[in-house]
Parts: structure tokens; C-alpha cells; sequence
């Protein structure tokens, strides 16, 4: 007897923020890029893991995310990177924080989250977790892009010539928050999330966000849906947002009132900002954001949809 496929689905973002005019066409691009790509191994029946690595990776060597090379360059003027992994099906999770070797945080998360018993490695203990897997470490300049070299030297300038400017506060060019995440169903119904970013502009060295912490940054729980997270990542941390998200679904919310809740809530008790991607068991989809713009792609058996400057429009539908 043949069993019942679930229809897969795969939610991507490319991070919520300020998202500059001049950046929104690479933004696009790059959303849809990444999308295609989790979309063309969950349609040979991959599984939502390797379609969660596969949107991330892209989005890592895009250039033009806060993730991988490309990332917002921290305090000392270096790329230090933090991702995490979850598999829904076993509840496993895998993440790394604050590493400078490392040229694709995601596929450490995943090899962290399958291979060791441990979950989350930072700093050095995760680089030499990486090395010893066989990932070649990379040197911190070549994750650096001349745009994040330029805009880093600028607000430093900044800064130093108005000592009242924190240049830690500073969007400068546009940048906020481009983190990436990806969510994915697979067509045996198994949900996995991933999250990859270089953190803020001018973070203190050591400085780890969201995005690695389980339930923070994010979450999958096939019972329920996955979710991943962008934005002010230490308000995200205190009300372990994504997870919180997840449990709403759990509740018996739609991934769309879910999504709302979770910014209306993150709003209403810390006046922060931030967007999140939710995908349920179901296939449904929920995309969230209180940041000017947000980068997010959705791809199912229809087609694929994305934008950065409009709001996503739920419907109820499962992804055909
Ligand atoms: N949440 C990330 C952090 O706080 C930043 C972002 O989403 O862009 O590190």
C-alpha cells in the first residue's frame, strides 16, 4: 500500500530591517535563489534537512547577506558567525556561536546537530570541531566584501569624529538586520529550520544573538511547525521567540496569527523589532515582520513567491 506524501513546502528570509532601496533587488534575487535551491531537493524527496542547508548555503555565499561572507563586521572590524539547525522529526538540534574560521556556520550547526551528542560550540572549541570534521577553516579577510569593509570604515569615522555616535546602533548603508533562515517540509512530513548570521554592526567581540540559541532564533517540532527568526536578536533571546511561535501553533493557531502574536507581543513587552518565517506540519505559512522591509520567499509544488517590500498574505491553503 502506497502511504500518503505530504505536499512539501519551503519558507525562506533573507533577514528583516531597514533593507536599503539599492539593496532590494539583491535581496529578491537572492531570497529567490535560495528558495529554488531548498525547492530542488524537496522536489527530488529530499529530505527538509538537506533542503534547509541547501537554501542557507546560498544565501551564505551570496555576498550580500548578514551571513557567511558578506556578514556586518563586528567591533574589531572582523566576520564573527553564529548559526543553528533542528531537525523536527528527532528534535535534534545543532548550533555553532562566534566563530571566524568558518566560511559555512550552517553545515557546522547540521554536522553538530547529527554527529556529537552535544549542541551548541562556540569560539575555538567550534572551529576545531569543524576542522577535525574536515571543514577547511578560511581566513576571516576572505569573508569580508569591500561593501561591509567601506561602510565599517565610514561609521567608524563616524564615530570617532562624534564620540555621542555608538556605532553599534548604526544602520549604516541600509544594513540592519540580514540574517537568513530557512523552514522546510519534506514529502514524508518532516519539518527542519535553520538560521545563519554575522550578528550586528560594531557587536562587542563575543557578542552571540538569537539565531544560535534553540527556540530563539529557532525551532522544529514536527507535531507542530518550524520557525526561524531575525532581528533584535537580545529582546528575540528574552522572549524565546521562536519557540514561543511554535507553541502557538501547537495551540491551534494558524502560522499566520502565530506570526502576528509572536511580533505583536515582542512590540507590546519590549518595544523591539524583528520578522519570523513560520511552516506548519500542514504545509501553511506565516511570515511576520515589524522592520520596514524583510526579505522572504515562499516556494511549494505552485510556484514561488517573494519580495522584500511587501507583507506576505496568508491564505489557508496548503502548499499545492
Ligand atoms: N538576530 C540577529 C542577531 O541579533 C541579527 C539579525 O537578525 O540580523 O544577531
Amino acid at each position: 500500500m502506497e502511504t500518503a506524501r505530504t505536499r512539501p513546502a519551503l519558507v525562506v528570509h533573507g533577514g528583516a530591517g531597514d533593507i536599503a532601496d539599492d539593496l532590494v533587488d539583491l535581496f529578491d534575487a537572492g531570497v529567490r535563489r535560495a528558495a529554488e535551491a531548498g525547492w530542488a531537493v524537496l522536489e527530488r524527496s529530499g529530505s527538509a534537512v538537506d533542503a534547509v542547508e541547501a537554501a542557507i548555503l546560498t544565501m551564505e555565499d551570496d555576498g550580500a547577506f548578514d551571513a557567511g561572507r558578506g556578514s556586518i563586521l563586528n567591533e574589531d572590524g572582523r566576520v564573527q558567525l553564529d548559526a543553528m539547525m533542528m531537525d523536527g522529526a528527532t528534535l535534534a538540534a545543532g548550533a555553532i556561536a562566534a566563530v571566524e574560521t568558518v566560511g559555512n556556520p550552517i553545515s557546522v550547526a547540521r554536522a553538530v546537530m547529527e554527529r556529537v551528542p552535544q549542541v551548541l560550540f562556540v569560539g575555538r572549541g567550534a572551529e576545531r570541531f569543524a576542522e577535525a570534521l574536515g571543514f577547511r577553516p578560511v581566513d576571516n579577510e576572505a569573508l569580508v566584501t569591500p561593501r561591509e569593509r567601506r561602510l565599517f570604515d565610514e561609521t567608524r569615522r563616524q564615530s570617532d569624529s562624534s564620540p555621542d555616535v555608538d556605532p553599534a546602533a548604526s544602520t549604516a548603508g541600509g544594513r540592519g538586520h540580514d540574517t537568513v533562515g530557512a523552514v522546510a517540509l519534506d514529502d514524508r512530513g518532516n519539518l527542519a529550520a535553520g538560521t545563519s548570521t554575522g550578528g550586528k554592526a560594531h557587536k562587542p567581540v563575543g557578542r552571540v544573538g538569537d539565531s544560535p540559541i534553540i527556540g530563539a532564533g529557532g525551532y522544529a517540532d514536527n507535531e507542530s511547525a518550524g520557525v526561524s527568526v531575525t532581528g533584535d536578536g537580545e529582546a528575540v533571546m528574552r522572549l524565546v521567540l521562536g519557540k514561543w511561535a511554535v507553541d502557538r501553533v501547537a495551540d491551534g493557531r494558524s502560522p499566520q496569527e502565530a506570526a502576528d502574536a509572536a511580533i505583536e507581543r515582542l512590540h507590546d513587552r519590549l518595544a523591539a523589532r524583528a520578522g519570523l518565517i513560520l511552516l506548519d506540519r500542514l504545509g501553511r505559512v506565516g511570515i511576520c515582520f515589524n522592520t520596514p522591509r524583510m526579505a522572504w520567499a515562499v516556494r511549494h509544488g505552485d510556484g514561488l513567491q517573494a519580495s522584500v517590500t511587501e507583507r506576505y498574505e496568508a491564505t489557508d491553503e496548503v502548499g499545492g
